[in-house]
């Protein structure tokens, strides 16, 4: 694989005010496009100058979601440097992903290069302020131009990348969460698993109803008994129960955070006793009604973690640890961020530097 440059003679102003970048809404001047065909399978990567894209409007990404993406980030150190926590696990994710769309896989290494050198080439787009960073996102649309119902046949990856804003620019506060008893986002067998669009327009309807009541996200029970615990719209959910970490276990409906995985194996390491397991919702305000729920928070790339203070279910309202972030989750947030900013030493070797 190449990668050409067609870099812009038009570079536009880089934001001054970091404090008001928000999120996803501003992008670099570049992006990196990968066309993939069956007959020849895929071509030299490019970056380009960011713009729209001309697809046939019978395209199947427009008809049948034939989308999967992924989203990470990349950090500015103390000393300036560009780094990226983890990468290799979103290549690896967007691989299964692909699988289970039968879109085309890309050899690790590759979609691993073309992160790496699109950062690279918009290292100046990493904001310097504490918390911000550029976000990316690589996804894979299906261009085939026909109506009919096939596994694609042409498709595009393409990398964009935003400038955010810190997260937690006004503190780390609890979130209200309304648990979601009428719809579902994802069955076993399905595509939960998979990062695709899909599952997000399954999800749209009781994000909105939740919001409406006040909550900021949806946490999700399983399709089949909509009984035990999955995640939370676009996190994934741990609680600590008379001192053990209770996460619910991947059995194909649940998305496999990178954080989950990080803050599993963070957790262990501190001596932590995590469960892997499925939880009832039942099981859940049983410990909460009895003082045992000492911690809840939600974990993705981008909060990192994301304390709840209250759960709103069958429309009862329940307080977790007096609607303040516990020491856990604290100590999470801490030691992950610690790293990616290259703040706490790399004791994993999570880190791959840029620059
Ligand atoms: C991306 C995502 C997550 C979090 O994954 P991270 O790799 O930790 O960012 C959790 N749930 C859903 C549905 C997601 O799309």
């Amino acid at each position: 694989m190449n990668i050409n440059l067609k870099l812009t003679n038009a570079p536009k102003a880089k934001p001054t005010d970091e404090s008001k970048l928000g999120f996803g809404a501003l992008f670099s001047d570049h992006m990196l496009v990968r066309k993939w065909t069956m007959e020849n399978g895929w071509e030299d990567a490019e970056i380009v100058p960011f713009e729209n894209f001309s697809l046939s409007p019978a395209s199947a990404v427009f008809h049948y979601g034939a989308e999967i993406f992924e989203g990470l980030k990349a950090y500015r150190t103390a000393e300036g440097k560009v780094q990226l926590f983890r990468p290799i696990e979103n290549v690896r994710r967007m691989n299964q992903s692909a699988d289970r769309l039968c879109m085309p896989e890309m050899p690790e290494e590759e979609m691993l290069e073309c992160i790496k050198k699109l950062v690279e080439v918009e290292k100046d787009w990493v904001p310097h302020s504490e918390g911000t960073s550029l976000y990316l996102r690589p996804f894979l649309i299906g261009t085939d131009p026909k109506l009919g119902v096939h596994t694609v046949h042409q498709c595009t990856f393409c990398i964009i990348a935003s400038p955010s804003g810190s997260y937690y620019a006004e503190g780390i506060n609890p979130v209200k969460i309304m648990i979601e008893t009428e719809d579902v986002r994802a069955v076993r067998g399905g595509t939960g698993y998979a990062k695709c669009g899909g599952n997000y327009a399954a999800s749209y309807r009781a994000g909105h109803k939740a919001e409406l009541k006040g909550y900021s996200q949806v946490l999700w029970l399983d399709g089949v008994e909509q009984k035990y615990i999955e995640e939370v719209g676009a996190m994934n959910v741990m609680f600590k129960i008379d001192g053990t970490i209770v996460t619910p276990a991947l059995l194909g409906s649940v998305l496999p955070g990178i954080t989950r995985k990080s803050c599993i194996e963070l957790l262990k390491s501190k001596g932590f006793k995590v469960e892997e397991r499925k939880i009832s919702a039942e099981e859940l305000f049983t410990a909460l009604k009895e003082g045992r729920l000492e911690e809840a928070w939600g974990t993705g790339t981008a909060a990192v973690v994301s304390p709840i203070g209250e759960l709103a279910y069958k429309g009862e309202k329940y307080e977790i640890n007096n609607f303040k972030i516990g020491e856990t989750t604290q100590m999470l947030y801490d030691v992950l961020t610690g790293i990616q900013w290259g703040k706490v030493e790399d004791e994993f070797n999570w880190i791959v530097k840029v620059d």
